[in-house]
């Protein structure tokens, strides 16, 4: 570390805890309160480039994948969602099984994907036997792609239609060849926040749960945070929190992806709630103090480049990110919004890993290096 950098970390108003984290110590609420409301993001970058770096060195991975929405009709009407359609909408669509595989299929043989990220709203006309004909057949075509799919609350509203345990369907899916599920759902974990932005989904206790339940399971998972949403820090201090206690106990979270809202064509800029994303710098902040929160406890953080564009994710590497997140072919709810172009190839990112100057990965769905760029 430069001596400019010592300098600036002994200036800075959380000194003490990251001379903690360097040392390994788990970080409390009270701690995670502050780093949250220092004013010293280049500090806090340090420590956050420190930590990845003891980690993975110069490497940045990435995924090559689609995300595949599979329906967009939703009862949930989350007002910070622009995907949505409600039942009967002339906009509304549920892809077929047939066309579920034929885009995993033409994306293996065209990209060469590794993984498919399956997502949609919650449509209550779909049972159990869509999503489990959809994996069976998916993996039966294509077995060297794995299934990173369906959030906690998708899980929540399967269970509910099936009238059965959510244990019960994560088993069934399982079973059918779902690898692993994505962290959504989570926005923030904090039932205030919840009610006011997604009254219909799922509770804080009820995402955890099933997260849990699937670790226990054996299905992996990842974690997620989208923050800007008008909570405020100690709600977004425990959220993290919630996460890291969790993880010490089932150890199932293999990354951390956070992602500031974007409320454009959503209800909450159109009520006036939210009108700006939360910008650049609490980006860079948030990806700082997620590396040091989870420091021991979760390896891999997500640079998300989907919410925040290219050149905002080349920089959270620096800031503690390690990993550049998936290609993305074919993303609808994040374009719904009109907030970037969603289709970047595996070339591309290469490309942008590699400007500023770390090798590039491409991983599996486990994080487990497949490819050296
Ligand atoms: S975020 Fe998901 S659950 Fe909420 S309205 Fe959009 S599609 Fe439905």
């Amino acid at each position: 570390m430069s001596l400019f950098a010592q300098e600036l970390i002994q200036k800075s108003d959380v000194s003490d805890i990251l001379d903690q984290v360097l040392h390994g110590n788990r970080l409390d609420l009270n701690d995670c309160i502050r780093l949250l409301k220092s004013d010293n993001p280049f500090a806090l970058g340090i420590i956050g480039n420190i930590l990845r770096e003891k980690l993975f060195g110069k490497v940045a991975t990435f995924v090559n994948n689609i995300i595949l929405n599979y329906t967009n009709v939703c009862i949930t009407y989350c007002k910070f969602c622009a995907f949505y359609r409600a039942p009967g909408d002339s906009e509304g669509y549920t892809l077929s099984v047939e066309d579920v595989v034929k885009r995993v299929v033409t994306a293996r043989d065209h990209f060469g994907i590794s993984q498919v990220l399956m997502q949609g709203g919650h449509n209550p006309d779909l049972k159990i036997e869509y999503y489990e004909e959809a994996f069976r057949t998916v993996k039966e075509k294509c077995p060297d792609v794995a299934i990173h799919g369906l959030s906690a609350s998708e899980i929540d509203t399967i269970s509910k239609v099936e009238r059965s345990s959510t244990n019960e369907v994560l088993s069934r899916l399982q079973k059918a060849g779902l690898d692993s599920l994505p962290g959504a759902g989570a926005e923030i974990l904090d039932d205030d926040v919840k009610s006011r932005i997604s009254p219909l989904k799922i509770k804080s206790n009820e995402w955890l749960n099933i997260m849990k339940q699937a670790h226990d399971l054996g299905i992996k998972s990842s974690a997620t945070m989208m923050y800007g949403t008008g909570e405020d820090i100690e709600q977004r201090a425990r959220h993290l929190i919630k996460i890291a206690d969790l993880q010490e106990k089932t150890r199932g979270f293999m990354a951390f992806i956070p992602w500031s809202f974007e409320p454009n064509n959503t209800k909450m800029q159109a009520d006036g709630t939210i009108k700006y994303s939360s910008g650049g710098l609490e980006l860079l902040k948030t990806i700082a103090i997620s590396r040091i929160i989870f420091s021991g406890l979760i390896d891999h953080l997500q640079s998300s480049w989907l919410t925040n564009g290219v050149g905002m994710a080349q920089l959270a590497l620096t800031y503690g990110a390690d990993d550049f997140g998936g290609t993305l072919i074919g993303e609808e709810v994040v374009s719904a919004t009109g907030a970037r172009s969603t289709e970047l190839t595996s070339d591309k990112i290469v490309a942008a890993i590699k400007q500023i100057g770390f090798r590039a990965h491409e991983r599996n769905n486990f994080y487990e290096t497949i490819r050296v760029h």
